[in-house]
């Protein structure tokens, strides 16, 4: 038991810590010779002894032993991931990450690891009671290569701190839309971007990725070293490490077309009609994209495309649809402009949030009937709490699939031809209304599923970054795809610290 001890203290000492103080704050403690050996102990103080030796070997500054007093458990974008955990540590370098992975795992305890904290599914990057939250913000480097091809980001980093900071470099990066949206949350689900008709998504475009292993073992993954979890990363989520730099390409693009029409609710068949016209036609020209934000009131339709133009003939379906209000008139602008304006039209007020799911064909009818489904549901759940909800019909034309191959390969498992991903927002007040705002959005993914079945249009895949806490979205990559997922999880974490130490996640353990 004592050599247990000394081995951690040892693998943990470094230039700036010497192991012998750690070895004396282990060394006795009851609840830890009791954990060792396999007998009854206090879970709570075995979390509280973990926690101060993190503190003691990283830092004060670095590990809040009393986060319930402090803000940073309010980082976390909705109110229902507002969770205490025991301890929180703010690494300040990949050593710290790993110093910290190694006190998790030899004391056996809970944790979440939380970039941007934009996941609306509580308990994913969030945690209460016993156990430790690591907080990535401070890893959030921006470095641009010399030659602008390449850029380095931290995982903590912001979506919109990114584009501005490329900006001068007149480059971009396929990254996430919202500019508060986390850099590896994100990345490590897919990435989706405006341009990912063109360039693919956010994880098919890192060059390598920097992770700290379950053991703490630093390592890269790339084409060419460790290219089996290069793989996995680019999609996997949280499976397999703790990822703690990405090295992306930056993409060619700063100044773009768009424009920003607003239409009323009798005006929305029409507008998803021209949705799926453009999807099936339009879309071949792969700088269009269209953003359709679907309220119960208003509903908004954004046109981009990744150059300068004039007016793209790509978007000829819905120029004959007159706008109630033109929110953004055409514009030759910049990416970094268009993000900000999105930040600058996102409410700061706490709210719950959460967020579901769903796939299919592109199929005017099918859209129109799930918009009729959608507004009953929507109508009735804010009468009912007041809660708010929108939807989003994401177009994926089947370049995305194409450029993940062109790229080595990915796991999602991805449909080459034109899709769409749906997901649904809701934002609402109060915990009491939890479960009755949630059915509604259950009712609605299973409307999805039925209905793009019965009419065989269904699509497997489904948008990790839009899944709730009860979707099932790696199950969606395929058989061969969570197989070989599953034999790289326990390649690289074979005590299987990050499927059962982790509070929460999409999980290979839990498909
Ligand atoms: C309003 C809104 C807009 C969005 N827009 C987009 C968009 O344009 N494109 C898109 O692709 N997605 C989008 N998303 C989804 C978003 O990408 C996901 O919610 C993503 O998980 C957020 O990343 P984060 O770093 O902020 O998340 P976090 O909540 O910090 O983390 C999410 C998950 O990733 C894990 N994780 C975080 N950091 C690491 C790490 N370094 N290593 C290993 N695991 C880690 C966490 O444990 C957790 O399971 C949007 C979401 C919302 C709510």
């Amino acid at each position: 038991m004592s050599s247990q001890i000394q081995d951690f203290a040892s693998s943990l000492q470094s230039p700036d810590y010497q192991s012998g103080p750690i070895i004396d704050l282990l060394k006795g403690n009851q609840d830890l010779t009791a954990f060792l050996g396999g007998e009854t102990y206090n879970l709570l103080s075995l979390v509280l002894l973990a926690c101060q030796i993190l503190k003691h070997i990283l830092g004060q500054d670095v590990v809040d032993t009393s986060p319930a007093s402090g803000t940073t458990i309010k980082e976390s974008w909705s109110q229902s991931c507002w969770l205490t955990p025991s301890c929180i540590v703010v690494p300040r370098s990949s050593h710290d990450v790993s110093a910290t992975l190694k006190t998790i795992k030899f004391f056996g305890i809970k944790f979440a690891v939380r970039s941007g904290g934009h996941s609306p599914n509580p308990g994913w990057s969030t945690l209460n009671g016993p156990g430790i939250l690591i907080d990535l913000q401070q890893l959030n480097q921006i470095t641009v290569s010399d030659d602008r091809k390449s850029v380095v980001l931290g995982p903590g980093g912001r979506w919109g701190d990114v584009y501005q900071a490329l900006d001068p470099y007149d480059v971009a990066v396929v990254g996430g839309r919202i500019p508060h949206v986390g850099v590896a949350g994100a990345i490590l689900g897919g990435g989706l971007f405006h341009f990912s008709g063109e360039y693919g998504l956010a994880a098919d475009n890192v060059q390598k990725f920097e992770v700290v292993l379950a053991d703490g073992t630093i390592v890269d993954a790339c084409a060419d070293n460790n290219s089996d979890l290069f793989w996995a990363l680019k999609g996997g989520g949280a499976n397999f490490g703790i990822v703690t730099r990405f090295d992306m390409s930056t993409i060619p693009v700063k100044n773009i077309w768009f424009q920003l029409g607003i239409y009323t609710a009798d005006q929305v068949p029409t507008i998803l009609e021209a949705f799926a016209e453009w999807q099936k036609n339009g879309a071949s020209d792969l700088k269009s994209t269209v953003t359709l934000v679907v309220g119960l009131e208003t509903t908004s339709v954004g046109l981009l495309y990744s150059v300068p133009a004039e007016k793209p003939e790509a978007f000829a379906p819905f120029y004959d649809i007159p706008a109630a209000l033109i929110a953004v008139p055409p514009t030759n602008g910049t990416i970094n402009g268009l993000t900000q304006l999105i930040g600058s039209t996102s409410s700061n007020v706490p709210q719950r949030h959460d967020y579901r799911g769903a796939s299919s064909k592109v199929d005017a009818q099918l859209y129109k009937d799930a918009y009729e489904f959608w507004k009953k549901e929507a109508t009735a759940a804010r009468e009912a709490t007041g809660a708010n909800m929108t939807f989003v019909l994401q177009p994926i034309p089947a370049n995305v699939a194409k450029v993940g191959i062109a790229n080595g390969g990915n796991p999602l498992g991805l449909l080459e031809e034109n899709h769409q991903w749906w997901t649904t927002l809701v934002d609402w007040n109060d915990a009491i209304h939890d479960e009755t705002v949630r059915a509604a959005p259950i009712r609605m993914t299973e409307f999805w599923k039925e209905q793009s079945e019965a009419r065989g249009l269904q699509v497997p895949f489904l948008f990790m970054n839009d899944a709730s806490r009860d979707q099932n979205p790696l199950s969606g990559y395929g058989e061969e795809n969570v197989q070989r997922l599953k034999e790289i999880a326990a390649k690289y974490d074979p005590t299987q610290v990050f499927q059962k130490l982790q509070n929460g996640g999409f999980l290979l353990s839990r498909i």
